[in-house]
């Protein structure tokens, strides 16, 4: 089996539409501050506060248009958050609070 290479992950985060969430991958590539472990990188990910797989059964669109619901993660944050909620970011209990209201 081939190691995956940086450039197999890029090319895996394009998504088909132009979305909010396209407008942030892009924002992703260009690296910077990650918002959970504070390092900086080169290349970011995005990553949905509350995971896409609850957004999904709520508000399927929301999953690729609600900004307030992303951020800009490392991807070693990523893969450790997973399809967890995180009960220490701040913004979560306002997300959930915010997507239970559209039940
Ligand atoms: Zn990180």
């Amino acid at each position: 089996m081939p190691k995956r290479s940086n450039k197999l992950r890029l090319k895996k985060m394009k998504p088909k539409k132009k979305t909010k969430y396209y407008e942030w991958q892009q924002k992703a590539l260009q690296g910077g501050v990650c918002s959970t472990c504070n390092r900086r990188f080169d290349v970011l990910t995005v990553d949905h506060i509350i995971p896409q797989s609850i957004v999904q059964v709520i508000d399927p669109e929301a999953v690729y248009e609600d900004e307030e619901n992303f951020m800009l993660v490392c991807a070693a944050c990523n893969r450790f958050k997973a399809g967890r909620i995180d009960i220490k970011n701040p913004k979560t209990k306002e997300l959930l609070i915010k997507y239970a209201n559209r039940i």
